[in-house]
């Protein structure tokens, strides 16, 4: 390669990893965020076409014929999943990344094996090891999500002690791999292939015994195993933009599950080493949903209307259910309702609602919801006691008073919003089936509480014109 063509690629690289601190930086405001999304998205650009200018690259039809297929994979993944599957298609997409900074590494032990440097070597055992676990753990995750394996902890004796000697196994291996001298057997890639194997073990072992209630801060943690595989892969290759930008992905990964460990008050540790926290067994869908609904106070619309005109101050709580309804805009719908009926109208966003970090913003944002309406955990739990309605809209496990109530609850010392001290508490939702986690919600038999059932959107759209039909009436009259 030209001294020239060398100095080009590397000033695509820096300015592709200042593109991307700088969207990372930006996407921390809600406000800011799409900016941020752009600015990556150059800054992506701009490493691939530095990649493809790179002297390694002997021929060009192969790659072509990757960009073809990988973009028409990618752009029908975009337009056809919907927003609510959105973790399914995260897991997946991590899942390729770890599979395929996996074959990188096992490509370069093929190629140079023992040859490779000592750095070289650490770097390609990381690889492969944290790309396998990548790769087996998320498919996990998806299968979880998906609801194609159960989402209640799978456990077995000794299980963290047995994950703990897997790891240590495998950096003995990479040491192996490092100091055994290249002509000495086993050759290096059929260490390397071990290494692979028991990453692949080690991801289906680590994921599996995690709860549903903890599977958000196992998607920050395989974020952070595939940005870190993806650094590793940096080193091995030479190659700066993926050692950055693999990097910020480790770190940002990690720093969300830990931020999301403790708003769920559950010990990271416990996560990064497959540690279930099952507690009690939690009841059968059928045993849950008959005792609740023998209990509860179950409403019309008609009802939820009449304690909504009375009310000066309304918190919204939204959850998963809101993401499946697709009920974002008749949720805005009916706070300008309320607003326009003198409701001081808020939403509480619990850190975990929904199915991904931030799942609650970008539906709310896309409904044009103004973001200093949304408030936080911290900022509004001890607001619902001065609060005269709080409206749950698909939400259950992030509302579940048996986590601050319960300690044989699988969810017990999670934070959760304490909607059953507002003075009404009216929940839309189609059954008494239990939530993510699996547990019975005592909530929806409180006296405070009215349950309206039925398909979110459809309820709240006709609250709303109930709403907007007595106002117009009122000022008819
Ligand atoms: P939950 O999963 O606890 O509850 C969602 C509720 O929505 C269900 O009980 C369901 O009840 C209801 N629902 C479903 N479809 C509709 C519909 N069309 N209309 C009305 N209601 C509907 O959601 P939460 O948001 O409260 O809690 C999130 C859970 O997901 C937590 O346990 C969290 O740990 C977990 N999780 C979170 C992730 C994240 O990153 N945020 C990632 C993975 C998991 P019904 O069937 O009766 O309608």
């Amino acid at each position: 390669m030209s001294s020239m063509t060398t100095t080009i690629v590397q000033l695509a690289y820096l300015a592709a990893s200042l593109l991307f601190i700088l969207g990372l930086a930006a996407m921390n405001r809600t406000e800011t965020a799409r900016r941020g999304v752009r600015l990556a998205e150059a800054g992506m650009l701009l490493a691939v076409v530095g990649t493809l200018l790179h002297h390694d690259i002997v021929e060009y039809q192969w790659i072509a014929i990757a960009v073809v297929i990988g973009a028409a994979i990618g752009t029908a993944m975009a337009l056809y999943i919907p927003t609510v599957k959105m973790p399914e298609r995260i897991a997946l997409s991590h899942a390729f990344g770890g599979l395929a900074v996996a074959l990188v590494g096992v490509a370069e032990l093929l190629r140079h094996g023992a040859a490779l440097d000592e750095l070289a070597l650490t770097a390609v055992g990381l690889e492969v090891f944290l790309g396998a676990i990548t790769f087996t753990g998320s498919l996990v995750a998806f299968g979880k999500l998906q609801g194609m394996l159960p989402g209640r902890p799978i456990v077995w004796p000794l299980q963290t002690a047995g994950n703990l000697l897997g790891v240590v196994a495998a950096a003995a291996l990479i040491a192996w791999l490092v100091a055994a001298p290249a002509s000495s057997p086993p050759p290096a890639v059929t260490i390397g292939l071990v290494v692979l194997a028991l990453g692949a073990i080690l991801g289906v072992t680590l994921v599996v015994p995690v709860g549903g209630a903890d599977m958000p801060v196992v998607i920050c943690l395989l974020n952070a195993y595939a940005g870190l595989a993806a650094s590793a892969t940096g080193f091995a290759l030479g190659n700066n933009v993926l050692i950055i930008c693999g990097a910020l992905d480790g770190g940002s990964g990690v720093i969300l599950g830990v931020m999301m460990s403790r708003a769920m008050n559950r010990s990271f540790r416990d996560v990064l080493f497959g540690a279930s926290k099952a507690g009690a067994a939690a009841p059968t869908k059928a045993q849950t949903s008959t005792s609740l609904a023998a209990a509860a106070a179950v409403a019309t619309l008609d009802d939820a209307a009449d304690v909504l005109r009375g009310a000066s101050s309304v918190i919204i709580v939204p959850g998963y259910g809101m993401a499946v309804s697709q009920a974002q805009h008749a949720v805005r719908d009916l706070a300008a309702a309320l607003a326009a009926n003198g409701a001081t109208v808020r939403y509480a966003i619990h850190p975990v609602a929904g199915r991904m970090p931030g799942h609650m913003n970008v539906l709310l944002a896309e409904a044009n919801v103004p973001y200093d309406q949304l408030h936080d955990l911290d900022d509004i739990n001890d607001d619902f006691e001065a609060t005269d309605v709080a409206l749950v809209i698909g939400a259950n496990d992030v509302v579940n008073p048996a986590a601050r109530t319960s300690p044989s609850s699988p969810i017990y010392g999670m934070p959760v919003l304490a909607v059953e001290k507002a003075r009404a508490t009216i929940v839309f939702k189609r059954s008494f089936d239990p939530g993510f986690a699996g547990v019975e919600n005592e909530l929806f038999t409180l006296p405070s509480t009215m349950m309206v059932l039925g398909d979110a959107k459809k309820s709240l759209a006709g609250l709303v014109g109930q709403l907007r039909g007595a106002d117009e009436a009122r000022k008819a009259a």
